[in-house]
């Protein structure tokens, strides 16, 4: 695992993303892709408010968290700021309404229970949610996400809730050195997409690729890369405490 220096001023916020922007330029060159399709959404969770002010000052507009209770904390603290906020983890159906109330985005849909709590807030709110549908392409059980197999059905089932507008597909892939591995998990999620597409055609987004993968999953199509340590710095604890998953 890399370790990354933790950003401490605006300058060095504005280094730090300009040299991910610039490796994610060079990894879409590689693909005969355009840079202009990839959107870097900056992963904020765990950081501060006061460093978060300096990363929006440096240029970020938009900020990922994958607890809806922090997110909910740091837009109210950051209120007087222009900042959209995405939630790209699981969800539980008792937390939708943070959800509702303060994400643009959510990235981890991965149940019909979890569909239905959010647009029951959401019609209640007379708000619209983009969401990424969260696909397992790693056949691991821990992990979240619906299997590969499941999502046309799936899919079938988002028309019932109109507040939800589909965007595209979400995956982490395997936490793996081996590169073809990792690689696979994001042709996966493409394979999903492109079958989706004739039936979903506003469902295009690839949600995949984080710090330590996010020159693979440009290079296999990632429209969003979901980058934190590579630009806040390394998290002093280890991904299991982030991700409580398989309980
Ligand atoms: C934390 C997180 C990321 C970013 O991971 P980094 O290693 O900090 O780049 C991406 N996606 C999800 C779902 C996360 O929880």
């Amino acid at each position: 695992m890399s370790s990354y220096p933790p950003a401490q001023t605006v300058a060095e916020f504005e280094a730090g993303i300009a040299e991910v922007m610039r490796r994610i330029d060079a990894a879409a060159d590689r693909a005969g892709r355009s840079p202009s399709d990839v959107r870097l959404l900056p992963v904020s969770k765990t950081v501060p408010q006061e460093r978060l002010r300096l990363a929006v000052a440096a240029g970020c507009r938009e900020l990922g968290e994958n607890k809806p209770q922090e997110a909910k904390r740091k837009s109210a603290e950051m209120a007087d700021l222009d900042v959209s906020w995405a939630v790209i983890g699981h969800l539980q159906t008792n937390k939708a309404k943070d959800v509702a109330a303060v994400a643009a985005e959510f990235q981890a849909l991965d149940s019909v229970r979890v569909a239905e709590a959010l647009d029951r807030r959401l019609q209640a709110l007379g708000r619209g949610l983009d969401v990424y549908v969260q696909v397992n392409t790693s056949d691991e059980e821990q992990k979240y996400g619906l299997p590969p197999a499941e999502v046309p059905a799936f899919l079938a089932e988002l028309p019932a809730f109109a507040s939800l507008r589909l965007r595209g597909f979400m995956t982490l892939a395997e936490f793996s050195s081996d590169e073809e591995r990792v690689r696979a998990c994001f042709r996966r999620l493409r394979d999903v997409r492109d079958r989706a597409v004739q039936d979903w055609p506003e469902a295009v987004e690839l949600s995949m690729g984080m710090s330590g993968d996010y020159e693979i999953a440009v290079e296999e199509g990632s429209t969003c890369v979901r980058v934190g340590q590579a630009i806040f710095g390394s998290r002093a604890l280890p991904d299991s405490h982030y991700w409580p998953e398989g309980q």
